[in-house]
């Protein structure tokens, strides 16, 4: 018998390399291992690195404020519609708005249009401050 490898006359004839390639062999699989544990370390920097990136994005996502200078106005002109808080995200009381002024065939409006209308007024004046999701107005 002779080493596969290297060609040497093998004293062990049950393998089928000669102990020293048998040793570098080994010795390549470790190194194998130590590759592959590398990997996986630097593939989890890598994707708590993503996480730290989609964390920023998020916070610049928040930073987009809506305009309170829009909502005032949507607020003043179509309160009775509830457009403002449509906008602002109060997406309950925007309903509200729209249903008493549709259910009522328009009589509602009376009353929604005054109610929009003083929204308009403090979303301009900064007594409402925030939107539906508790972010703050942007001008
Ligand atoms: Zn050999």
């Amino acid at each position: 018998m002779y080493c596969k490898n290297c060609g040497k006359v093998l004293e062990d004839e049950t393998k089928d390399l000669c102990p020293d390639c048998e040793a570098v062999k080994n010795t390549e699989v470790a190194e194998e291992k130590v590759e592959v544990v590398k990997e996986v370390t630097s593939n989890t920097n890598d994707s708590s690195n993503q996480n730290t990136n989609n964390n920023t994005q998020n916070t610049t996502t928040s930073v987009l404020k809506k305009s309170k200078v829009a909502a005032g106005i949507l607020g003043i002109l179509l309160g009775s519609l509830g457009v403002h808080n449509f906008y602002l995200g109060y997406t309950g009381k925007g309903v509200a708005q729209l249903l008493i002024t549709l259910l009522t065939c328009g009589f509602g409006a009376c009353v929604t249009s005054i109610w929009g209308l003083v929204e308009g007024i403090l979303i301009l004046t900064g007594s409402i401050n925030v939107d539906g999701n508790g972010n703050p107005l942007g001008d």
